[in-house]
């Protein structure tokens, strides 16, 4: 049984943290900290009546390494899962280097002051990694994440060569409000309102963002919705660790309504993140408009629907072109009963949970930085059908669909 040591304490902290508590066989203790702690301490009372399992709940600035030196020196965690921002992902990782304790995120590092993800700064760390004896697993929620291992498994059990994949993420969900994001909304926007890029014949191609548009018609009755291309990090990833990928490209579905309010909302100079002078004081209109908000992690009470999240991957097998979709359906308000968020959250925490759950047991576990990719995706799956993100394989070699690449 391992430590494990939570930092984050928001909308995908909540649902890492209860279903942590789920599986006491493998994680023996359990410690929540975030910037703020009774919202720590929130989460630890809603996992003690939901599960019977006590967390500690503890302060830290995760922006300052030797407050989390200090932290982790005082609990001494096996594995820390970072769910606070992308913003503290180098901080963190720096501390577990300084304390030798195995690292997992969901978001790869951004610098605060450009809107702009990238993976070479984590990758940076690969021999300090290694040379430490420790694991880094980047990327462990559903896109990145489940995602990145829907295409591994396809590669590994469908064809011999993968050349095109589409991922499509769509959140049939409405929770009710004029206007909300579904996880933070400073990363939420920041990650909309970027130029789009996608992978083509070697290279990213930058476009502007939501200049493609397509329609598409989830199964299960999930419904028909609008889809955007858009830039995603896991498109970075996967086209360096499969290099047969000809092209990829990453779709999301918006609402007129979200696209209206996001446009007004740019226009006015309420999205930008250059500082601006307001009654004395410097702030950024990004960050003041997060706070106004919703709480992303106080959807789940009213948010009805289900996400619908997948992957088109086509290539060769036998010689002979093959498609086929894989993809998860979550249904918000099981969500909200089992873990009380809604599903974006829960399709980010659960993945998280799985990564450590692998890790813990040392089925994915060496030293260096790891994308998630880069793991055998087979017991990844398996825990995907136990741990409440069941999935299902479509042959769509014969299917007429104008969109797939
Ligand atoms: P929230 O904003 O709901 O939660 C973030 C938490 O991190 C808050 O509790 C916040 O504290 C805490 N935090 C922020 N800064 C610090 C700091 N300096 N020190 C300590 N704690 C801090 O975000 P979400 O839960 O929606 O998202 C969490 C992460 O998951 C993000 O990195 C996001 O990008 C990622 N994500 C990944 C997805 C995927 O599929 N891969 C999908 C959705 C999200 P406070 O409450 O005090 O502000």
């Amino acid at each position: 049984m391992k430590k494990v040591l939570i930092i984050g304490a928001g909308g995908v902290g909540g649902v890492v943290a209860h279903k942590c508590a789920q599986l006491t066989n493998t994680f023996g203790e359990i410690y929540l900290a975030s910037r703020t702690v009774s919202k720590c301490d929130a989460i630890a009372e809603s996992v003690k009546e939901r599960t019977g399992v006590s967390i500690t709940t503890h302060q830290v600035d995760a922006d300052d390494v030797p407050a989390l030196v200090a932290l982790i020196q005082a609990l001494k965690p096996d594995l820390l899962i970072n769910v606070a921002l992308p913003y503290q992902d180098l901080t963190i990782m720096d501390a577990c280097l300084a304390t030798g304790v195995h690292y997992l995120d969901t978001a790869n590092y951004e610098p605060k002051d450009v809107a702009k993800f990238e993976y070479h700064w984590q990758w940076d760390y690969q021999e300090r990694f290694e040379k430490a004896g420790i694991c880094a697993l980047l990327g462990s929620g559903f896109d990145p994440g489940v995602t990145n291992v829907f295409t591994r498994y396809i590669e590994k059990h469908y064809l011999d060569e993968v050349h095109t994949l589409d991922i499509v993420d769509v959140n049939g969900g409405d929770h009710g409000k004029h206007f909300a994001t579904n996880f933070n909304p400073e990363i939420n926007i920041r990650e909309v309102t970027a130029e789009c890029r996608h992978w083509e014949n070697g290279e990213f191609v930058e476009t502007a963002p939501m200049s493609e548009k397509q329609s598409f018609s989830c199964p299960e009755g999930v419904g028909e919705y609008s889809i955007y291309r858009m830039y995603h990090e896991e498109l970075e990833s996967l086209s360096k660790h499969i290099p047969t990928l000809k092209k990829a490209q990453f779709w999301m579905s918006f609402s007129d309504n979200y696209l209206k309010h996001l446009e007004v909302l740019s226009n006015i100079g309420m999205t930008s993140i250059e500082p601006v002078e307001h009654e004395g004081q410097s702030i950024i209109p990004l960050q003041f408009l997060k706070s106004v908000l919703p709480n992303p992690g106080d959807l789940g009470e009213s948010t009805q629907g289900r996400t619908c999240i997948g992957c088109f991957v086509r290539g060769i097998k036998d010689g002979e072109p093959k498609s086929y979709y894989i993809y998860n359906i979550c249904d918000h308000e099981q969500c909200f009963s089992e873990v009380g968020s809604q599903a974006v959250s829960y399709t980010t925490g659960v993945p998280a949970m799985i990564g450590a759950k692998l890790m813990s047991e040392e089925a994915w576990l060496k030293p260096g930085v790891w994308n998630i990719e880069q793991f055998d995706p087979d017991p990844f799956m398996e825990d995907l059908n136990v741990h409440g993100l069941p999935w299902k394989v479509l042959d769509v070699t014969n299917r007429e669909c104008d969109f797939f690449s």
